[in-house]
């Protein structure tokens, strides 16, 4: 799908946002917050109930199997009271790690003190399916797994389908940080088996950051009464009072709710999933297409890009200096990203957020002007570089 009118701008004068949430928000979502709303008002409930019901048929289900609870906080709040509602105290985690957010789940583990392992891959190799296979074959104790969808870290979109597979081969049950990928990405419940998945509403939903939910299938959830560790982030307790009063338990971000709804309402518009998901890999395209062309090198192979986040190498330029190269870039009204490796210099521009491929090619742009005002005659990454990813697998 190539869109030929150009989004209209977030606001004259605002910096568009390359980042992976927050992002560029509509004015009309951003409006959607002058209203103040009672929070055990019938109107709000209504809106918590279509929030709600929304998401779920996002996932796919259209048999009642699955539920959405939304949960207060970021991003984090949600993993955390995803993994201390349905991993039982006697349970064990295999958390697959190939970034920031898989290492951020696992010290979530340490924290809740429940047992776990890690599949540490690094800064970007995707865990496969073989050998989560082998890791549940050698522990018998482990009973979920748990997945980053997008590793926003790098930008790699795991193989969450083949990992599914491997993880009930071998009867367990999957749990998935969708977090950067959901509602842009499929993750259809009747197509990838997993017990829940969570996201937020500052991610491909393209709303305003203020709360998490997740996605649960009905019976896991009404097994997972009393596991919780806390009770503020206790999602069978936040499920049971919505189901009985269609209140949140404490108070919640009634703004960020209502402009959520508006941001639901322009995803629907734009033809859901599918629709956000084509204009977000249009908008990689062109981005990398025009970056390589200035001589910029990505850190992933094709493959395992994802439509979200893209790292580039720095380049090997001494005149290259990456704060100046964000300044400049901000100047021209572009907000990007440092990047998260630990071996070789990067940095990220992200693909999400109410933006097209004309405001990429400005990106571009932006980027090719930047480097001329440093005096970068080569955005050619260090050898260094290279070899780091020739270590990636095909
Ligand atoms: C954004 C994100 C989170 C949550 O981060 P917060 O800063 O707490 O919102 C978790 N996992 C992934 C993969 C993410 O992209």
């Amino acid at each position: 799908m190539t869109q030929t009118t150009p989004l209209p701008t977030p606001r004259l004068g605002e910096p568009y946002l390359l980042t992976p949430g927050p992002l560029t928000t509509a004015y009309s979502t951003k409006e959607a917050m002058l209203k103040d709303w009672g929070s055990w008002d019938a109107d709000f409930r209504a809106m918590t109930k279509s929030l709600c019901n929304q998401l779920v048929a996002l996932a796919g289900d259209t048999k009642g199997e699955f539920v959405c609870v939304p949960m207060q906080g970021s991003g984090s709040f949600s993993v955390e009271a995803m993994l201390g509602t349905f991993i039982p105290w006697d349970g064990k985690v295999l958390v697959l790690a190939n970034g920031a957010y898989g290492l951020r789940a696992a010290e979530t583990m340490k924290y809740l003190g429940r047992g776990y392992t890690l599949i540490d891959k690094g800064d970007y190799m995707p865990p496969r399916g073989d050998e989560v296979a082998a890791a549940l074959d050698a522990d018998p104790d482990i009973t979920h797994v748990i997945v980053i969808h997008c590793e926003t870290s790098s930008g790699i979109l795991n193989p969450v389908a083949e990992i599914s597979e491997a993880v009930y081969a071998k009867g367990r049950k999957l749990l998935i940080d969708s977090m950067s990928a959901f509602g842009a990405l499929p993750l259809d419940v009747n197509e990838i088996r997993y017990e829940a998945m969570v996201s937020s509403a500052n991610k491909c939903i393209e709303g305003v950051p203020g709360f998490g939910f997740v996605i649960a299938r009905r019976s896991e959830l009404e097994n997972a009464k009393g596991n919780s560790h806390s009770l503020a982030l206790d999602i069978h307790a936040q499920w049971a009072y919505l189901e009985k009063t269609g209140q949140w338990r404490y108070t919640p971000p009634t703004h960020v709710v209502a402009a959520f709804l508006e941001a639901l309402r322009l995803h629907a518009e734009e033809g859901g999933v599918a629709g956000r998901g084509a204009r977000y890999t249009r908008n990689r395209d062109v981005m990398v297409e025009g970056m390589r062309e200035l001589g910029f090198e990505t850190l992933l192979k094709d493959r395992w890009l994802s439509p979200i986040i893209v790292t580039f190498f720095c380049p090997a330029d001494p005149n290259f200096v990456f704060n100046d190269f964000y300044e400049k870039m901000k100047q021209k009204g572009f907000i990007i990203y440092p990047g998260k490796l630990t071996v070789v210099d990067s940095f990220r521009v992200g693909c999400i957020g109410r933006m097209d491929e004309h405001v990429m090619r400005n990106v571009v742009q932006a980027a090719k002007e930047a480097l001329a005002e440093m005096g970068v005659t080569s955005a050619a990454p260090p050898a260094a570089a290279i070899a780091e990813r020739a270590k990636l697998a095909a």
